[in-house]
């Protein structure tokens, strides 16, 4: 069995400000939740390795894709790290079986979601695929659906953790904090979220059959609604149809154009 973990730096245990996520100017909050993130990618791998994984391709997703600890990482797995990805999930193919996702986030106007966003944290407002309301999760969903493999396991906050049950049924999650506020949570110490992660990605990979790919048949119209006019403006140049002041839409034919 082959499994491709896709991470994110929002959603991993102790992670709670935009400091934390790279906008640090001195970069010291950020410095530390580069450890956060490598243990958390590091239980994932075990789990995936305990639970019947023969190949396991973590790509380090946030930002720039520069931020895994590299003498820190688990040996069993390799990595896809570095900027200048062609797309959101580089290396996915139909020979994966299942996707997992470490760190995720909610989606951009979620109550109670710690560091919620959709791509932008400063320009998308909501982002709909064929009217159907989503972030960051249905995204990779779609993008794993385009190969016919399904999204087995999310690590996120509580609300993270809600929203992919939403999207996709009865998967394995794990909560490693509960949001108060966008930046206030009840958090649990990365040495229990060190044992919770790796349990729940060898449930997962244990209940693989259980879970179904997550299709939408193209062509797939793309609705973004943005901050402001400047930024509608923006990609009304970039060939997006305008809606209205703040609307933008696209139509596309391949799960893999999303974004
Ligand atoms: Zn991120």
């Amino acid at each position: 069995m082959k499994v491709y973990i896709s991470t994110d730096l929002e959603g991993i245990s102790g992670v709670l400000t935009f400091q934390q996520t790279g906008r640090d100017e001195n970069g010291q909050e950020y410095e530390k939740a580069r450890h956060l993130l490598t243990r958390d990618v590091n239980a994932a791998v075990d789990g995936a390795i305990s639970g019947g994984a023969e190949e396991v391709v973590v790509i380090d997703g946030h930002g720039g894709g520069f931020n895994f600890i590299i003498e820190e990482l688990d040996p069993r797995a390799s990595y896809i790290m570095g900027p200048g990805r062609v797309n959101i999930c580089p290396g996915l193919d139909e020979s994966f079986d299942a996707v997992l996702l470490v760190g995720f986030h909610a989606m951009a106007g979620t109550k109670g979601g710690i560091l919620d966003h959709t791509q932008s944290s400063t320009t998308w407002l909501n982002y709909y695929v064929n009217g159907i309301k989503m972030g960051e999760i249905g995204q990779q969903s779609l993008i794993a659906g385009h190969f016919n493999i399904p999204v087995i396991f999310v690590s996120g906050d509580k609300a993270t953790c809600e929203e992919a049950k939403q999207l996709l049924g009865n998967i394995e999650t794990v909560a490693v904090k509960e949001g108060f506020t966008r930046n206030c949570a009840k958090i649990l110490s990365p040495k229990k979220t060190k044992e919770l992660i790796k349990e729940g990605v060898a449930r997962a990979i244990k209940r693989i059959k259980d879970f179904k790919p997550y299709i939408i048949k193209p062509p797939l119209e793309i609705k973004i609604e943005l901050q402001n006019t400047d930024v509608a403006d923006r990609y009304e140049r970039m060939e997006w149809k305008r809606i209205d002041g703040r609307t933008v839409l696209k139509v596309v034919d391949s799960a893999l154009k999303i974004l």
